[in-house]
């Protein structure tokens, strides 16, 4: 079992990583003094695999447990979810000192935490995480909300979780896809901070894709390390956090062209990662070994590096419409070596539409 701590001051909380942590989640929640109703809130793929184990544990632990199951999608992160999670939580009479646990992937996370941000003007939220992405990424950092038809996680707020409690053995039911396109996360992570993690990643593709759960863990903990000190450094995005948007503004592109249903987050960020690759080489700050580099390792784990078919104008008319959400010139976290990365905010159009026009090529 290993902690790492989330340093934000009063806000801080540790995250605890291992083998069948369960009795962890027992053991936080009754030191943080939790007592009476709490809400697990999770999805109808997890409920049915953990739902039932992880309420008798509360139940054993003397707390009155009440499963609220949102339907699992994308498509349940809205707003109308919200609305009926603060009625399941008046129903089982959670008050201003009560807890809710997020049981789930990226969007339980997400909705639950929103929901415990706004309940009686914010209570408190416990994460456990069951996806890749959710346990190297959503689950740490206190971003939560919903989407809005016109835009993605566009309503939300910071709440930070009180702890996150990750248990690797949830992965063992994880689609493969679904581990593919979380370990996507994990290669960002290296590319902008780490160069021992990315060695790591390119030399462990087949055990990790096997969910050999030991060799899980390393990539995995430090994602949550990384994680932790870009967000102690700089918890609401005024700077530093940005770059953990590395492949994003290609990605947020990618996944609205392909109507959101062409990639998940993971792929279409590795397709980014591709793209953000082929752009800092045209404006030579990296070189070609380098991409081939990120591209072998993307490859390795079956992801895309390619999109034959793209429509490279609907791209670039969805990237301006991130744009327009930033108010201004549009940003580009670029590596410029191994666990390096920058910020620009000057590439043109012609820059941009070249670098796709090599993701669609299989160029790079
Ligand atoms: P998800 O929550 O939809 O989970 C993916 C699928 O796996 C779902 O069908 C889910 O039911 C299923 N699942 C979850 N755990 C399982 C398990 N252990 N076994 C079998 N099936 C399981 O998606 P995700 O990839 O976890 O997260 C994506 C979401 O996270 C997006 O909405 C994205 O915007 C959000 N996100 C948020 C942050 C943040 O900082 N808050 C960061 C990254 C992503």
């Amino acid at each position: 079992m290993t902690q790492i701590d989330v340093s934000l001051g009063e806000r801080s909380y540790p995250i605890h990583i291992g083998l069948d942590t369960m009795p962890v989640l027992q053991d936080v929640l009754s030191r943080l003094g939790a007592r009476g109703a709490v809400a697990i809130v999770t999805d109808s793929n997890v409920a049915p695999l953990y739902g039932a184990a992880v309420d008798q544990l509360l139940g054993e632990a003397g707390l009155w447990p009440r499963l609220c199951v949102l339907q699992a999608g994308e498509e349940n992160k809205r707003l109308d979810r919200i609305e009926w999670l603060c009625g399941e939580f008046l129903k089982a009479g959670l008050d201003r000192s009560s807890i809710v646990v997020a049981l789930g992937g990226g969007v339980v996370g997400d909705v639950a935490g929103f929901a415990a941000a706004v309940y009686m003007r914010g209570i408190r939220f416990v994460q456990v995480p069951t996806t890749i992405v959710a346990q190297v990424d959503s689950s740490v950092g206190g971003k939560t909300g919903v989407n809005h038809p016109l835009a993605k996680n566009i309503i939300g707020s910071f709440h930070q979780p009180i702890a996150v409690v990750i248990d690797l053995t949830f992965l063992r039911s994880l689609p493969d896809r679904e581990l593919r396109a979380g370990l996507a996360e994990v290669i960002k992570h290296g590319v902008i901070a780490d160069a021992a993690l990315f060695e790591y990643m390119e030399a462990s593709a087949e055990r990790l894709l096997a969910k050999d759960l030991a060799a899980l863990e390393h990539p995995i903990r430090r994602s949550c390390e990384i994680k932790a000190s870009i967000v102690a450094e700089d918890e609401r995005e005024q700077g530093l956090r940005a770059i953990l948007n590395y492949g994003h503004t290609f990605g947020h592109g990618f996944e609205a062209a392909g109507k959101y249903a062409r990639f998940l987050h993971g792929e279409a960020v590795a397709l980014g990662m591709h793209a953000a690759a082929a752009l800092a080489q045209e404006i030579g700050l990296v070189d070609e070994a380098f991409v081939q580099r990120q591209r072998d390792c993307i490859e390795a784990y079956g992801l895309p590096v390619a999109w034959p078919e793209m429509p490279v104008d609907v791209v670039l008319e969805a990237m301006q419409h991130d744009k327009k959400a930033v108010g201004g010139a549009l940003k580009f976290i670029l590596a410029d070596g191994m666990a390096h990365v920058i910020q620009r905010k000057d590439i043109t159009e012609a820059q941009t539409r070249a670098a796709l026009e090599a993701v669609r090529e299989g160029r790079g």
